[in-house]
């Protein structure tokens, strides 16, 4: 490990520990050339395996890229998306796995979303799950008047939701 000090190519581990329930390795290092104190810390490596089998390291950016048409228009800015990107790795994350399906991806940006804005999350399940009808909406609609995570903005829901559906027409 560099010294990010004085780029000595090499330091010794003064001390290791495991960090977030073990999740996390932190380890304390020294600089043998100017003895300089540093961390690093040793995560394993999140893989998003998509359908096709293919897989690549989870990314943040492409979480956010994923919400942020469903956010259009709405009251949600760059702080509020990366929030949520980092709560879904965090998600991820304490699933202990090393590879995680895209599909798991989607089903963890769900809670956060609906938080944020019921109408971006309605967007997002809509496309996420298919809703292929106006029932599939009602129903959805009717799950989140029974337990309202932001009850202020329910009053906009339905006008929201009838353009969406009339926009996906
Ligand atoms: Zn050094």
């Amino acid at each position: 490990m560099i010294c990010p000090f004085c780029r000595h190519d090499d330091s010794r581990v003064v001390d290791s520990r495991p960090a977030d329930d073990g999740a996390q390795i932190r380890r304390r290092r020294e600089c043998t050339e100017c003895g300089a104190r540093f961390t690093t810390q040793e995560t394993t490596l999140l893989n998003i395996v998509k359908r096709s089998g293919a897989s690549e390291p989870f990314s943040r950016e492409k979480v956010i890229a994923g919400v942020s048409k469903a956010c259009q228009g709405r009251p949600v800015n760059n702080d509020d998306l990366a929030l949520l990107a980092m709560r879904v790795e965090e998600t991820l994350r304490a699933t202990g796995q090393a590879e995680i399906e895209a599909q798991e991806v989607g089903l963890a940006i769900l809670a956060p979303l609906r938080e944020l804005d019921e109408v971006a999350y309605l967007r997002f399940a809509s496309v996420y799950r298919s809703f292929s009808s106006l029932e599939d909406f009602e129903g959805e609609i009717a799950l989140l008047r029974a337990a309202p995570s932001n009850p202020a903005s329910n009053n906009s829901l339905v006008k929201n939701v009838v353009e969406v559906n009339s926009a996906a027409k």
